[in-house]
């Protein structure tokens, strides 16, 4: 999982589109290829708003189809 994390950590100076605040990373749990993984996403500490990352909305988990045929 450590090369998920470290591609999320690009999002962390997003600032929600609805107050306006810094994001923060925040596990949370995601189910991608029938498998759940718990990632950090950004989320918004004060609404809990949370930004799905691009890679994540169009499906392009490259690193987590990666790590499934790893196992
Ligand atoms: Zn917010």
């Amino acid at each position: 999982m450590k090369e998920l994390l470290k591609s999320f950590e690009k999002y962390r100076e997003y600032r929600c589109v609805s107050c306006g605040c810094p994001m923060e990373l925040k596990k949370m749990d995601i189910t991608y290829l029938g498998s759940v993984f718990s990632v950090d996403l950004p989320a918004c500490p004060s609404c809990g708003m949370a930004f799905v990352p691009e890679e994540l909305a169009t499906g392009k988990m490259l690193e987590v189809e990666k790590i499934l045929e790893d196992k």
